[in-house]
């Protein structure tokens, strides 16, 4: 990466979100990547299909997403394969079934587990709408962890969340001995089944401000760069790196971030030579006025930090500023009106999965052989 930097070039990769299915054992109040007809649910990613990707586009980080990743009949083999080629992988899981599935995994320094909590007990079950899914989840990071695995927390945050709440929960994960925390606002997905619950620019920055405050001295370890950190603290006037975490899903290469799916490229090198980046973004499309979540916004603050390392040091040292004013925000009066895609993504996703032989892959066929 840093090779990459120094050579000058202009878009490279740095996290492939790499999506083997879209099939969800939970229906999470604000996710909107499950709302798919059954054949697209049903339809799978093959373990040459995963490597390939991951190969094909050269991160050296792999996040291994969904769907639930777990639900995947072949995930082991997908992660040794990935693992093989020295890949980083995180292996992202709302935890209902990684104790059942822990004995297909062996610890490796290649290998994290990423568990999603939205919170405490009360504020994890309600954004995911199932009760008994945290003690479930924190019993899984607990074997987890016995048996010697790095373990990172996901956690997203909504509109309503208490300072005070997320700060006792960063204390309780804290205590479990998670290795990490990626913690970031959500997404307004258009399609999640709650939509009122998303938070804007203004109140991202005033709430993450409100949470470092109360974390000072409190010894959380974030997995994020501190200028991502500082970015959500409202100090830097970041615009999105979308080609810094491309996404592979069962329709090809998502057209253009992880977060926002308005077409598909058949290729990694289609989808960073053919893509009108600059009609994407905050400011320039309404989709996007309120993003501020990592996968878009990690790879700014990276390329930052190896741009100004001095810079990047100090806020290092002494954590994001929390008071004064904030960074200019971007302006949203030139961005074009959202489209409606759905159907036609939908449609011509469709169309590639019944190419390929409808739900069924080269995965499936190997299962059953
Ligand atoms: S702002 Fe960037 S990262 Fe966020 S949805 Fe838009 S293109 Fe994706």
């Amino acid at each position: 990466m840093v090779a990459r930097h120094i050579r000058g070039d202009r878009r490279y990769p740095l996290v492939l979100m790499l999506e083997p299915l879209f099939r969800c054992n939970l229906a999470c109040a604000g996710c909107g990547k499950i709302d798919y007809p059954d054949k697209v649910l049903n339809a799978r990613l093959s373990v040459d299909e995963c490597v390939g990707a991951a190969l094909e586009c050269g991160a050296p980080v792999v996040s291994v997403a969904g769907g639930e990743p777990l639900l995947h009949h072949e995930i082991d083999q997908i992660v040794s394969g990935l693992i093989k080629h020295k890949k980083f992988v995180y292996l992202c899981s709302n935890g209902l079934l990684l104790e059942k599935k822990l004995d297909l995994f062996k610890p490796s320094p290649y290998f994290t587990w990423q568990v999603h909590l939205d919170g405490g007990r009360e504020e994890h079950d309600h954004a995911v709408s199932l009760p008994g899914t945290y003690d479930k989840a924190v019993s899984a990071i607990r074997a987890a962890k016995a048996r010697g695995f790095r373990v990172n927390i996901n956690c997203t945050l909504y509109s309503g969340a208490a300072p005070q709440k997320v700060a006792e929960f960063l204390d309780q994960v804290k205590a479990l001995g998670v290795d990490g925390v990626t913690i970031s606002p959500g997404y307004a997905y258009e399609r999640a089944p709650d939509t009122e619950h998303f938070l804007n620019r203004r109140n991202t920055k005033l709430l993450f401000r409100e949470v470092f405050q109360l974390g000072r001295g409190r010894g959380w370890n974030f997995t994020q760069s501190s200028m991502f950190l500082d970015f959500l603290a409202g100090n830097q006037s970041y615009r999105c790196t979308p080609w810094g975490n491309p996404t592979r899903n069962v329709f090809g290469w998502q057209r253009p971030c992880y977060l926002l799916g308005e077409g598909f490229a058949p290729s990694f090198k289609a989808l960073m030579e053919e893509t009108d980046w600059d009609s994407y973004g905050t400011g320039n499309y309404e989709k996007c006025a309120n993003c501020m979540v990592h996968c878009g916004y990690e790879p700014t603050a990276v390329l930052d930090t190896l741009s100004h390392p001095l810079k990047a040091a100090a806020v290092a040292l002494r954590g994001p500023r929390l008071d004064g004013p904030m960074a200019a925000d971007i302006p949203l009066d030139g961005q074009r009106p959202a489209r409606d895609v759905y159907a036609k993504v939908v449609e011509d996703g469709l169309k590639q999965i019944e190419a390929k032989g409808g739900a069924e892959t080269l995965g499936s066929r190997r299962q059953r052989a």
